[in-house]
């Protein structure tokens, strides 16, 4: 999965970039409001977390302005302490969750995982799907053979955006979005090579290739 992560305050926004990666997410870092506005406009994240009090346009302007184009990622606000004005001009502004500041990353992390859930249209906390379960706090995939399988960061990345996309078509693209950060050196080709390497570990016959148009995890609905 794929964050924006809006934050001006750069020790903070440093700290968090790197709690984030380490739970398999990865991560882009805007530190105003007009580069968060356009980077949320045009890029397809599964979730952001939104800093309110932020240079250039304030994060409440930012919000509206995306729900008003009709973008529907989810997103967290960060809110000062006690300011529950805030917290319902932030809702009334389009957000979907909030957490105020001073926070524990663990809570970041609990309200992040619930809110791309519901996004995805899960109610069940644990990711299942073709008889596997994966088991995201470890990092790796339970087999419906009893075998537990160790993922590398990208492959976790991989698998959790197929099993949380059961049956549909994901071209190379799609999966190179929302595996990578912007940053990164986005070459499609290298989707190829991660695919290879799950089905190695989780079976081949759980990826399928449509040539032309990407691949399918869970080809046939069991
Ligand atoms: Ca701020």
């Amino acid at each position: 999965m794929r964050l924006l992560l809006v934050e001006d305050d750069a020790q903070l926004a440093s700290g968090l970039r790197r709690d984030l990666e380490r739970q398999g997410f990865a991560v882009d870092l805007a530190d105003n409001g007009i580069d968060a506005e356009h980077l949320g406009r045009v890029e397809p994240y599964d979730a952001i977390i939104l800093d309110l009090g932020l240079p250039g346009r304030p994060g409440l302007e930012v919000l509206a302005h995306w729900r008003a184009d009709a973008v529907a990622t989810p997103v967290l606000i960060l809110t000062a302490r006690d300011a529950w004005h805030e917290k319902v001009d932030g809702f009334k502004a389009g957000a979907d969750d909030y957490l105020a500041k001073p926070f524990h990353v663990e809570e970041l992390l609990a309200r992040l995982q619930a809110l791309t859930r519901r996004s995805t249209g899960r109610a069940e906390p644990v990711l299942r799907a073709d008889g596997m379960v994966l088991d995201e706090e470890r990092q790796q995939v339970l087999l419906d053979s009893g075998g537990e399988v160790a993922l590398t960061g990208t492959e976790f990345r991989l698998l959790r955006y197929f099993m949380q996309h059961p049956g549909r078509i994901l071209s190379k693209t799609r999966l190179t979005e929302h595996v990578y950060d912007q940053d990164f050196d986005r070459d499609s080709n290298l989707i190829e090579v991660y695919v290879r390497r799950l089905r190695d570990k989780i079976g081949r016959e759980r990826i399928e290739t449509r040539r032309g148009q990407g691949y399918v995890f869970q080809p046939k609905s069991s």
